[in-house]
């Protein structure tokens, strides 16, 4: 017997190095009729590399155990690789290959937590190590300030914000230090990571990332195959979002987003009557493949929960393999009718 149209196309689709979960996705992916990437993992190869190490000069704060010079850049990028250790993301993996690189040794971190879309805390040394997107830099700023932990403490307490100043202005003017370094990066196009240290900016990491090489082909054919230009949404600043947008022929970008920022996309988009497809790789991207009409993972670096998420996975990892397969079910479904 002849098989069914569908079912021969999740097999072409194989060969192509797609793995799509079922016939009715399958169906489904030749339905879509606007799509959304997201940038690091899926517009770029997903192995960005550490293109600047700058820790931020500075006397030490009380207590913080730093000595009058601060961090030296081997101690920065040390202190980053033991917070990022068990963190799946392509940023944590840059540091800790940068880290091996220079042939340090994390110390080992407990308490790990990971904030998608915004990055990692973990304890190194009884510290608080935190490695973040710039959007936390003002957080650091203000909210850790002396007098506010003061006033937090309770009434009794705010007599210590008279101590704390100095340590205030020291935050603030450590702050304002690394928004500088971070702007210098960005502008550069390189994405830009905060080390902190007991909330404290120590220093900052410039991270770059290279185009798919497919990447342009790709955007070209979803925007033949669906009649609208594919719009970019990314965590990442939107300087570095422009500019490697561009690159790939994108003129719709939204940066900064977070997880459910990336889900508010794909519903606006499907309640203006879109059917959206969404390809992704991170555990940041898990909500919106799922929002999608239908998700698609980058297999290769993409993390499990958004292998598990998505409707189809891009084995091969090859980017331009998604087009292909939205060709074949749309070539399947003319057989199918
Ligand atoms: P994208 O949407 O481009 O895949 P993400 O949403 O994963 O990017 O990340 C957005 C931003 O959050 C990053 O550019 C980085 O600043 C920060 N971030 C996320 N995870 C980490 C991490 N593990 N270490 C450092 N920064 C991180
Ligand atoms: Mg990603």
């Amino acid at each position: 017997a002849t098989m069914p149209p569908l079912l021969s196309a999740i097999a072409n689709a194989g060969r192509h190095g797609v793995l799509v979960k079922s016939a009715v996705v399958m169906e489904r992916l030749g339905r879509v009729d606007a799509a959304a990437l997201d940038k690091t993992g899926t517009l770029t190869e997903g192995t960005p590399r550490v293109t600047d190490v700058r820790p931020l000069p500075g006397s030490g704060l009380d207590g913080s155990g730093l000595d009058e010079d601060g961090l030296d850049e081997d101690g920065l990028l040390a202190l980053a690789a033991a917070a990022e250790h068990p963190s799946e993301h392509p940023l944590a993996r840059a540091v800790l290959t940068a880290a091996r690189a220079r042939g340090l040794t994390p110390a080992p971190a407990t308490d790990f937590t990971s904030t998608p879309g915004v990055g990692v805390r973990a304890t190194v040394d009884g510290h608080v190590v935190a490695v973040t997107a710039p959007s936390e830099l003002p957080l650091a700023a203000t909210e850790l300030n002396g007098t506010d932990r003061a006033a937090a403490a309770g009434p009794e307490r705010a007599g210590r914000s008279a101590v704390a100043e100095p340590e205030q202005a020291e935050r603030a003017e450590r702050a304002s230090r690394a928004a500088a370094v971070v702007a210098e990066l960005e502008e550069a196009g390189r994405t830009a990571v905060l080390v902190f240290w007991d909330g404290v900016p120590v220093g900052v990491l410039g991270v770059a990332d290279r185009l798919r090489p497919d990447a342009g082909a790709t955007v070209a054919a979803l925007e033949a195959l669906t009649g609208v230009p594919p719009l970019l949404l990314t965590g990442d600043n939107p300087r570095a979002a422009r500019q490697l947008a561009a690159e790939a022929g994108i003129t719709e970008v939204r940066a900064g987003l977070l997880p459910q920022d990336k889900v508010a996309a794909v519903r606006e988009w499907e309640a203006a009557g879109r059917r959206v497809l969404v390809v992704g790789d991170g555990v940041n991207d898990a909500p919106a493949l799922a929002a999608a009409h239908v998700g698609v993972a980058m297999g290769r670096a993409g993390s499990d929960l958004a292998l598990e998420t998505a409707d189809a996975v891009v084995v091969r990892d090859e980017l331009a393999t998604v087009p292909a397969v939205v060709a074949l079910s749309r070539r399947a479904r003319s057989l199918v009718v």
